[in-house]
């Protein structure tokens, strides 16, 4: 019963500002019994001030708060205050809410399947009073007269009726004061500082119906409006000017009988912006924040061939599940979940994330990544503006820090030097060239090398009037495998795109007329076979058809090149973006410094 009540949707009491709204908080605080408290995962002690934030603020949330301040002070060693207009503790329960496995949340075991609130174990506010000397004060809804009650180390010292609004206000003041060792661990007060900030951004991202403030040694950091508008909030947390290379994820929720309902929303950075660590990668699950190495891996890898390697995106992604697919309890932060079925969420976040940036892609082709770099550690990333996302004004002054890439240029320069002029020293196994830089040797998959090549100067070609393309002299019939033939009438949409001129001529036969530039003197019998043998791999979108085509038309391994022909590849490459693999991922050169050299050669 208590679980079914739960699992109506707090948001709708979150949002009800006459305060009638039934929140969790609703049922009588209890301790838990024993059997269902030896089935809760060990929770952690309060570890840092951001974690008793994180806590208070949950708290906050779950008493259906609709506006949350937190005050700081000195890191939150001095002084912590969160204070809430939620539905209060009531006079008579205030002391068990600080005896340790007291929750007005969590009843039976079975409750552990299906928890719908942040909070569950019973256990934060009684270690954090533990360690800080706390003064909460409050007032249920229903009751006439609020209560304050001081603890000290985890001793009641003070409880007295007193006047109060409606809600709660918890505050810590001296944090650890009673444990030197945990004091002496802290990092700087303003690591400290910058983990209680990302505390309070996270929830307000996750709850914009919430408005939250944060005020750090009397001044005011973060404010949210509590407007509902999850854009309003993540332009506010990251900048404006981050936040206008973002993208609203736009991808269909997919629906499979059997299968759990995995919604995806949030926003996710265009390739123009990213960063030089997965900080920005931020994660909910049904309004919880999480941390999940795999997961941000799975979003990194939507970016594949869109951002360097060592560039990460931006991204809040909310992913919701039905709570009976979410384990919460195993992680004594709850910073972790278990899904019951992690791959499907996996695959669901990135595709929307895939989905959402093809979509931009393929709108504006021009959206290109350009790595502007020498060569080396020293690189630095800017990209190739695309019209859209090219406008920046003057009045954007924020917090600039860590952001790494950002359109600048208003026309796109001559295309940067990515590797230093190589000359070819010959080619190995009719696959690989041999190339001389100023600091060492290079060994170049030709094939890989071409076609990266080759798809940069399509994309090239697609944003400045389309790809280029001849008429052949003599048009070419083409038998196709069924197979190839009902995937190319399926996709045929997209050959037209690349300005291939193609008609249907018999059951599985077709005449090409016109093709791209880059094929035109080939064997499009050849052509077109590879090119559909990749799209059935990949997704059938503009972006993946112009990877196929590069593939296509790139010279194979197995072909002897002439000394010019090197040349002229080598010399594409230097200013290639991204010249270090191909659209597909495959390494195009190894480098041997001559300090590799000279450690090889025992010459150091
Ligand atoms: P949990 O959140 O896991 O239940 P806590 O120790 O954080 O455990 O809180 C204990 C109980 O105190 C909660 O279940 C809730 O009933 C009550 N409580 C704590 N903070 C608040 C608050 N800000 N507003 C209303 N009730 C609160
Ligand atoms: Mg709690």
């Amino acid at each position: 019963m208590l679980r079914e009540m739960l699992a109506e949707p707090l948001v709708a009491e979150r949002t009800g500002e006459d305060g009638t709204g039934e929140g969790p908080n609703a049922f009588a605080i209890e301790l838990l019994p024993d059997e269902v408290i030896g089935r809760i995962a060990a929770g952690e002690a309060i570890e840092r001030p951001a974690s008793a934030a994180k806590e208070l603020i949950e708290n906050a949330i779950d008493a259906g708060a609709s506006s949350v301040h937190v005050e700081v002070e000195a890191g939150g060693r001095r002084i912590l205050r969160v204070t809430d207009n939620g539905i209060g503790i009531r006079a008579g329960e205030i002391e068990l809410a600080f005896k340790r496995h007291a929750t007005s949340k969590l009843r039976t075991a079975d409750d552990l399947r299906d928890i719908s609130t942040l909070g569950f174990r019973g256990e934060a506010l009684a270690s954090i009073a533990a360690v800080s000397r706390a003064t909460v004060v409050t007032r249920h809804r229903a009751d006439e007269m609020g209560v304050s009650l001081h603890v000290r180390g985890g001793v009641i010292e003070q409880r007295r009726l007193v006047g109060a609004p409606a809600g709660t206000a918890v505050a810590i003041e001296n944090l650890f004061f009673n444990t030197p060792a945990r004091l002496a661990f802290l990092k700087s007060e303003t690591t400290e500082k910058r983990h209680i900030h990302w505390v309070v951004l996270r929830y307000a991202m996750a709850y914009p119906n919430i408005a939250f403030a944060l005020k750090q040694d009397g001044r005011e950091r973060f404010r949210s409006s509590g407007g509902g508008e999850l854009a309003d909030v993540v332009a506010n947390a990251f900048g404006l000017k981050a936040f206008r290379c973002m993208m609203a994820i736009d991808a269909a929720e997919e629906r499979r009988p059997g299968r759990p309902a995995i919604g995806i929303t949030g926003y996710v950075s265009q390739p123009t912006l990213s960063r030089a660590s997965r900080d920005r990668i931020i994660l909910f699950v049904n309004g919880r924040a999480i941390q999940d190495s795999t997961l941000s891996h799975a979003i990194t890898q939507a970016y594949d061939g869109l951002l360097k390697a060592g560039a990460f995106p931006f991204a809040v992604l909310m992913i919701s599940v039905p709570p009976d697919f979410v384990d919460v309890n195993v992680h004594p932060t709850k910073a972790e979940v278990r899904f019951r079925d992690s791959q499907l969420v996996f695959v669901a976040a990135q595709r929307a994330v895939r989905e959402t940036l093809l979509k931009s892609t393929d709108s504006a082709p021009a959206a290109d990544l350009w790595t502007a770099t020498g060569f080396g550690e020293d690189s630095i990333a800017y990209q190739n503006p695309q019209p859209a996302w090219r406008r920046r004004n003057a009045e954007d002054l924020f917090d600039d820090e860590g952001i790494d890439a950002i359109p600048e240029a208003a026309e796109a320069p001559l295309r940067p030097r990515t590797l230093p002029v190589l000359r070819v020293v010959g080619q190995v196994g009719a696959a690989y060239i041999i190339a001389e830089g100023p600091s060492g040797l290079y060994l170049i998959d030709q094939n890989a090398a071409h076609e990266r090549v080759l798809y940069h100067q399509l994309i090239d070609e697609s944003a400045n009037g389309g790809i280029s393309s001849a008429t052949l002299s003599e048009s070419q019939a083409a038998l196709l495998a069924p197979a190839d033939a009902e995937l190319l009438s399926e996709v045929s949409d997209l050959f037209t795109q690349l300005n291939f001129e193609i008609e249907v001529f018999g059951p599985n036969s077709f005449v090409i007329r016109r093709a791209p530039q880059i094929v035109s003197g080939m064997l499009c019998t050849e052509v077109l076979p590879r090119m559909l043998a990749s799209l059935r791999r990949s997704e059938k979108s503009a972006i993946c058809a112009l990877e196929a085509l590069a593939a296509a038309a790139a010279v194979r391994s197995g072909q002897i090149l002439q000394q010019e022909e090197m040349g002229l590849l080598i010399a594409q490459l230097e200013r290639c973006p991204s010249p270090f693999a191909s659209p597909s991922g495959r390494k195009t050169l190894i480098h041997l410094s001559r300090e590799d050299l000279a450690d090889e050669f025992k010459r150091r």
